[in-house]
This record gives structure tokens, sequence and C-alpha cells, in this order.
């Protein structure tokens, strides 16, 4: 079997032409707006941002990105994120990660407002998302990985799916995605014992765990879906956790790295920068346009 590939650019592309139709329509001068605190100077994450700030501009989105010393103080950090919160022109609010060893993460995300919380990172919109409610915002990354998953056309009810890692922004938030999908769901991690006999049970596999080309054709039942989020950077490269030259050849679908589920990252929180807009109280175009929003991959 050679796995069809699950071009995440091209979806990602898609749902960003839609974004940008939809912006296109607001009253001039009402446009959605997105913050993006990044503290440090950890390489990574400001490609990250520039590539987010990119594709925002691309579809009509203000990506206002603030940059603060590695140095700052935690009250700093948070009275930064306190007068975001009450600033009626932005809309949403994501503090880019990793943060400096020095900063507490969960109360530095757990500060930003559930109504702005795009990245769906905050305690609340985690809850949200465990109750199946569709109020909240699911993050980003889980939300492309189902947007993929669900361009199969594949009946995810009752299916074995196997997420590797148990991050609080990755591997959880996907495993509940996936259960309230109605699939039966595995969690692994590093302590996990003989990974690969669990993985072969995998009707889907979603990896994240950031070890590069770990995953071998050995690892996956003959027809899997195979999502991988993984990416590790090296010499100006990008690879993820699955060997995809050999377990395309077993799988049924499968995402490349690059190009499959990086892009669909950023779409998705635009998307729900969007949304937030939309909901956002203060803004006149709200209104109208909140009836025209769409919550697929909300249930
Ligand atoms: P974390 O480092 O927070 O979590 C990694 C998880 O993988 C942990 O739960 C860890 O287990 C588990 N793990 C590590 N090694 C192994 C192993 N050998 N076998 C099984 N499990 C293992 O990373 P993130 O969740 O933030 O990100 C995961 C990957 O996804 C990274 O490569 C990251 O760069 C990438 N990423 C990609 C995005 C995209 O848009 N494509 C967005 C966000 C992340 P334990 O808990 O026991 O330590």
């Amino acid at each position: 079997m050679t796995a069809q590939i699950l071009d995440g650019k091209a979806a990602a592309q898609a749902l960003c032409d839609q974004l940008q139709t939809r912006i296109a329509k607001l009253k001039e001068n009402c446009r959605p707006r997105l913050a993006v605190v990044l503290v440090g100077d950890d390489e990574a994450s400001h490609i990250y941002v520039r590539n987010k700030q990119k594709k925002a501009a691309s579809v009509g989105i203000d990506c206002q990105v603030i940059e603060l010393a590695d140095g700052i103080g935690e009250n700093a950090l948070l009275s930064i994120i306190d007068e975001l919160n009450r600033d009626s022109h932005t809309h949403g609010i994501i503090v880019q990660l990793p943060l400096p060893r020095h900063l507490d993460e969960l109360k530095i995300i757990s500060a930003i407002s559930p109504d702005k919380d795009v990245d769906g990172f905050t305690p609340y919109n985690t809850g949200l998302m465990c109750c199946n409610h569709p109020q909240g915002f699911i993050s980003a990354t889980p939300l492309g990985v189902l947007k993929l998953l669900e361009t199969t056309q594949v009946d995810l009810r009752g299916k074995h799916a196997v997420v590797i890692g148990r991050s609080n922004i990755v591997g959880k938030p996907m495993a509940r995605l996936l259960l309230n999908r109605d699939c039966t769901v595995t969690i692994t991690h590093s302590h996990s014992v003989n990974l690969p006999a669990i993985t072969r049970q995998a009707d889907i596999l979603v990896s994240a765990c950031g070890q590069p080309k770990m995953i071998t054709s050995e690892w996956i039942k003959e027809g899997a879906i195979v999502l991988d989020v993984g990416i590790t950077r090296f010499e100006g490269n990008i690879c993820g956790d699955v060997d995809f030259d050999d377990v395309k050849n077993k799988a049924s679908f499968i995402t490349p790295v690059p190009g499959g589920v990086g892009p669909m990252t950023i779409a998705c929180l635009l998307s729900n920068t969007l949304e937030a807009f939309l909901r956002a109280p203060e803004c006149e175009c709200s209104a109208h346009h909140l009836h025209h929003s769409h919550h697929c991959c909300r249930h």
C-alpha cells in the first residue's frame, strides 16, 4: 500500500482563503487583531512568530508582536497581559512558548482572558474542551490535526487512536479531541513500555514527541492513518517523528513534515482569532457575522 499524502499546506491555504474572504467582508477599519507576546531570543520561537505574522497579514488579521527581554519579571509580564486583556482592539492573545525558565508558564498562560485565549491553552478553555463544550477555543495544533483527519472522510467512531506525547498543548488535548470523536484512545509517553507494540494496534497514530524518525514501518499497522506533529530542527531543515519514506508504504494516509500539521496549526490559530473577534461584544461587525461562523470541529 502507498499512503495518500495529507497535504497540510493545501488544506491550510484553503482555510486561510476562507478566512480572508470573511475578513474582507467586514466593515472598513474593522479588523481582528492578534497580539503575540514573545519573550527572549529562542531562535525557533522567532521563526514561528514570523510565520504567524506573515500568514495573519495575508488573511487581513493585524498581528502585533510584543518582544520582551529574556529577563523580564513575572509581574511585569502579567501586567502586559492584563493590559492586552483590557484592550478592546485586541481580540486574540498568545504567549509564544517555551518561556524562559524563571517564568511559570501555567501562571502566565492562565492570566490570558479566556475570551482572547486563541491558543486554547488556559485551564478554562482546556476544561471546556474536556467537557466537549462548543464555546471554548480549541488549541490550534490538535484542531489542525483533527481537520486533516476529517479530510480523509474516514469514520472515526470506534477507531483505536494512539497518541504519542502527553503535553498540555499537544498530546493531552489531541487525545481528548479524539475521545470526543468517539475514538478509543491510548495516550503514551516516555515511560510507556514497549511502545511499538502499542502503536501497532493504532488505526490512527498521532505522534507528538519530538524524536526524529523514531516511528518506522514496524511500528505501524497496515493501513493506519499516521499524523506527525513532531518537529526537530537541524541544519536549517525540519524533521518529523515519523520515518516518512519507510512508513508511507504501509499507512493509508500520512502527513509529511514539513507541509503537514505545521501549516494547519497557523491556519487554525488565525481561525480562532477571527472567531474571538466575532464574539467580542465591542465590535459592530460581530453581531452580524456571528451567525455565519462555523464550528465544524467543535462537537
Ligand atoms: P513536549 O516536549 O512538551 O512533550 C513531548 C512528549 O513526548 C512528552 O509527553 C514526552 O513524554 C513524550 N516523549 C518524549 N520522548 C518520547 C519517547 N521516546 N517515546 C514516547 N514518548 C516520548 O513537546 P510538545 O508536546 O510541545 O511538542 C511535541 C512535538 O511537536 C515537538 O517536536 C514540537 O516541536 C512539535 N510541535 C509541533 C507543532 C506543529 O505545529 N507542527 C506545534 C507544537 C509542537 P513525558 O511526558 O514522559 O516526558
